[in-house]
């Protein structure tokens, strides 16, 4: 199958092109990873991957990705038309044009094309900070999410001070139990909701406690984990925070208190986690596999960027030879192209597909066109 390799030579923007009639097969070879993730930093154990999980993201990666790039633009030479169909394959490590490193939990998707193999980075739930959301995007998740943060608020409320009891472990306080069972049932409904894990947005809930001694603390708050853990909160995003506080003076003669204080509150709306990973019309996912083709990303101040000025140039130089424009780089104005914020392609996105194509024809002549994309 040849081999393309854009003229800047980047180590991002490797494929290979394959053309059978009409169809051009563009497969990019990834070998998959599933790393744990360090939570010692959050007090928390490693966050690990169970296999079947694992299976659901990679499928998910395998098949929503290329679902998404499918057919939108086509090429046409006179009466011919060819339609780009793209396949990520799984492959051994040393086989593949580009790591796909899947984190478990929560953290920003992103690329390091510095390495060799280029990397991309992708989370189970991707961070979205609000930094990097449209202000039209926000108000419509926070739609999305207000009838669960009602119900937590109120959960959450009656909880905000949750009495533990000294023991190895410590306990939650029996007079606290039943209200904390509550927020657990609730915190299991947003996190089961219509059985899929990727859907809802969830406001993560904190569980902090400070202590002159940091082992208290960490105690403290592990009796709450543990409670809720207990009642089925298993995926829901919960940040621990046990704090020290100053020590204070120590009298031999003071007696351990056999009680403490767990606080409990949540993020407020509009500064969440993002959970619906493959649901949100803009996925993060798919975003990377745009540059995974070569392409920039159009939300910076200038083109510059993580895949370096050379594959910028080789990409606006291939735009001027295919004559579609060149989406500009946005000056940190967010807008609706997959390449920004949004869920729109442009001819401007399939310029590499366009290059293979012209390459395998013999550098025929072939014009970038509309195909499924309904949007502009
Ligand atoms: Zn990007």
């Amino acid at each position: 199958m040849p081999e393309y390799v854009n003229s800047a030579r980047a180590t991002f923007g490797r494929f290979t092109a394959e053309r059978a009639g009409n169809i051009l097969t563009i497969t990019v070879r990834a070998f998959f990873s599933f790393p744990n993730t360090d939570q010692s930093r959050l007090g928390m154990p490693n966050l690990e991957w169970a296999g079947a999980e694992r299976d659901e993201f990679r499928t998910a990666v395998l098949e929503r990705i290329p679902a998404f790039w499918n057919e939108k633009w086509r090429f046409r030479r006179g009466l011919e038309i060819v339609s780009p169909f793209f396949v990520i394959e799984p492959v051994e490590d040393g086989q593949q044009h580009i790591d796909f490193v899947c984190n478990k939990g929560t953290g920003p998707s992103g690329i390091r094309a510095a390495e060799i193999p280029p990397k991309l980075n992708l989370f189970e739930f991707d961070n979205d900070s609000v930094g990097s959301r449209s202000a039209s995007s926000l108000s419509a998740d926070r739609a999305i999410l207000a009838p669960s943060l009602s119900i937590l608020s109120n959960a959450v409320a009656s909880n905000s001070n949750v009495s533990v009891t000294r023991g190895d472990p410590w306990t939650v306080t029996a007079s606290s139990a039943a209200e904390l069972n509550n927020l657990a049932q609730v915190l299991v409904n947003i996190q089961s909701h219509d059985g899929n894990r990727y859907k809802d947005p969830s406001p993560v809930l904190y569980i902090e406690a400070t202590s002159g001694a940091r082992d208290k603390a960490d105690k403290m708050t592990r009796a709450v984990l543990d409670h809720l853990r207990r009642q089925g909160v298993t995926t829901y995003p919960i940040f621990v925070s046990a704090v020290k506080t100053r020590a204070k003076a120590k009298w031999p003669w003071t007696p351990h208190k056999p009680t403490g204080t767990v606080t409990v509150r949540h993020q407020e709306t509009g500064d969440y986690i993002d959970k619906r990973l493959w649901q949100n019309p803009y996925t993060v996912a798919i975003h990377e596999f745009g540059h995974c083709m070569g392409l920039p990303d159009e939300y910076m101040a200038s083109y510059g960027g993580g895949l370096g000025t050379a594959l910028h140039e080789d990409w606006r130089r291939l735009c001027g030879e295919a004559h579609v424009p060149a989406n500009p780089a946005a000056d940190n104005n967010f807008c609706k192209s997959i390449m920004s914020y949004g869920c729109i392609t442009s001819a401007c996105h399939y310029v590499y597909a366009w290059d293979a194509l012209r390459q395998i024809t013999g550098g025929e002549a072939w014009e970038i066109v509309r195909g499924t994309e309904t949007d502009t």
